[in-house]
């Protein structure tokens, strides 16, 4: 598979609590015990959405659901005339490549980048969404939603984690997850995950787990 942006993984086989020791049970649900000490947040204005150059991989429901309202999606990519949006053709609509990896599509790369991605760093998708009032979290492509945590439903339990892929050296250039290589003062302003990507564990494991999750996260910071 392409080392591109947020290679989904198997969620069933990353999801049981054997293989993954460091898993504490929060009221109903498992979550790995790193998510506590993780500070992060998403500042595409500083990094010009570099774990975008890639592409990312996109499901089948996903490619439907993103083509359906792809010549609206497509307004906020005017700036880059080198897409083939713009061109007449059999494939200007196409934004994914032609092949398939173990049924999934891939978003093209053209110029160095995503198809979607806006020059500021900002995904065209994303864009859409706030501007039309639909929920990003549940519309975009998910892997581009939960990274770098994972999410993952297994024998009638949720389970949340870091993405699996968040060591690897391929993501070196993200700064958001190497954060040695910030400055010190972004670094300080860093917040916990659990804060940062609020709306997107929401969307995934509902309001009720996420307030479970919030007090855990509260008591596991005071017992520090
Ligand atoms: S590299 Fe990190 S901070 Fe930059 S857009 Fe991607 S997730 Fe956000
Ligand atoms: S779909 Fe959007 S968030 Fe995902 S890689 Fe492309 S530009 Fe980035």
């Amino acid at each position: 598979m392409i080392e591109s942006k947020k290679i989904s993984e198997c969620e069933v086989c990353l999801a049981s609590q054997e293989e993954s020791p460091a898993m504490v049970k929060v009221s109903d649900f498992f979550v790995q015990k790193d998510v506590f000490d993780f500070h992060y947040d998403c500042d595409y204005t500083y990094c010009k959405g570099c774990c975008c150059t890639d592409g990312c991989w996109i499901y089948p429901d996903e490619k439907i659901r993103i083509a359906d309202k792809l010549k609206e999606i497509v307004e906020y990519l005017r700036m880059r005339p080198e897409l083939p949006f713009w061109k007449e053709g059999p494939n200007q609509w196409e934004f994914t490549d032609p092949i398939p990896d173990e049924g999934q599509y891939h978003s093209k790369v053209v110029g160095g980048t995503c198809i979607f991605q806006i020059p500021d760093g900002r995904c065209a998708i994303h864009a859409y969404c706030l501007d039309h009032g639909i929920p990003w979290e549940t519309f975009k492509v998910w892997i581009c939603v939960d990274f770098p945590l994972s999410f993952a439903f297994h024998d009638g339990a949720w389970y949340m984690r870091i993405h699996r892929e968040v060591p690897e050296p391929y993501w070196n250039h993200c700064a958001c997850i190497r954060q040695e290589k910030l400055p010190p003062e972004r670094r300080a302003r860093l917040i916990p995950v659990v804060e940062s990507m609020k709306s997107t564990i929401i969307s995934r494991i509902g309001p009720t787990r996420y307030d479970a999750l919030a007090s855990y996260a509260k008591s596991y910071a005071i017992q520090k």
